[in-house]
């Protein structure tokens, strides 16, 4: 097996991924920073989403694994004192891999577009204050959204982001993206819809804003400034994210101990 460490940099995630390395050592795993089947991010969420970019250009070829050295992550499902465990079923089972979706992001410019994709959201800001920007439904005109910004998230992405705007929480066995506001202005002379709204796999959404706009824009972690824009189309990508799983931890439960807690005896 060969298999690609990243970690957070804070002394727990460094003293874990030195006793993952000495553990895989031990059962013949081989560490490949260059070509992995297997990508172990020790830290947190966030830890993982630099892992998904470093190798996304491998996406039909890795599997992800998540170790969170902080509270429970949506996609760091092993906890520190898990390790060894997970390095005994690592050896001796086949995980079972599972696919979630994500979300491509296409900005056209004048000069030509430049292609991005989500493990989480995109966010669209504007950074000299209110962002204006025409929301286009499959080709069809839908509102022109007036506030602070638009965040355009996967269903994984739905319980980062997404959720602190109110929008919904999507199982991501549902092949979707969902469009929430951030801060709407909504008068008699403004009006967007002010819920979130959820497409399908099928259906894409345009943003077409002012070339003149300086753009703050963020794919995930990663943030740029942008100016010159025309449009930007956001669809459900047809690559997939694949996570080895090596043992049963379903969604909702994630949802549950996240945000909610254990359920009460
Ligand atoms: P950060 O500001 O250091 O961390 C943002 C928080 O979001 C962390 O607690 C992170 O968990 C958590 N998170 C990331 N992905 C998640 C997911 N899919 N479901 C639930 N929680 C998730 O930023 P970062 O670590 O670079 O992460 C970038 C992400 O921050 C963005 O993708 C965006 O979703 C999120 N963000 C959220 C808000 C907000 O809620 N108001 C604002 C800006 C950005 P860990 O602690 O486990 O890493």
């Amino acid at each position: 097996m060969k298999y690609a460490l990243l970690e957070r940099g804070d002394s727990l995630s460094h003293q874990l991924s030195e006793q993952f390395h000495h553990l895989a050592k031990e059962r013949g795993f081989i560490i490949d920073k260059d070509s992995p089947e297997l990508v172990i991010s020790i830290g947190g969420d966030g830890t993982l989403l630099q892992a998904f970019h470093r190798y996304e250009p491998l996406l039909d070829k890795v599997a992800f694994v998540g170790v969170h050295t902080g509270h429970l992550g949506f996609y760091a499902d092993w906890k520190k004192d898990e390790i060894d465990t997970l390095l005994d079923l690592m050896h001796t089972s086949e995980p079972q891999l599972v696919q979630y979706p994500l979300l491509d992001i296409v900005v056209t410019c004048d000069e030509g577009t430049t292609h991005f994709v989500a493990l989480n959201e995109f966010n669209l800001k504007s950074v000299n204050g209110t962002l204006v920007a025409a929301l286009h439904i499959n080709d069809e005109p839908f509102e022109v959204f007036r506030g602070d910004g638009i965040v355009i998230s996967t269903p994984t992405g739905s319980t980062a982001y997404n959720k602190s705007l109110g929008g919904a929480v999507i199982h991501p066995s549902l092949e979707a993206l969902q469009i929430a506001e951030i801060a709407s202005i909504n008068n008699r002379v403004y009006r967007t819809l002010g819920s979130s709204v959820i497409l399908p796999k099928h259906h894409h959404c345009d943003i077409v804003t002012q070339p003149t706009d300086l753009l703050h824009i963020s794919v995930d972690h990663l943030v740029m400034q942008m100016t010159g824009v025309n449009s930007i189309t956001c669809s459900v990508s047809d690559r997939k994210v694949t996570f080895a799983r090596y043992r049963p931890f379903p969604f909702w439960n994630r949802v549950r101990e996240a945000f909610i807690g254990s359920p009460k005896q």
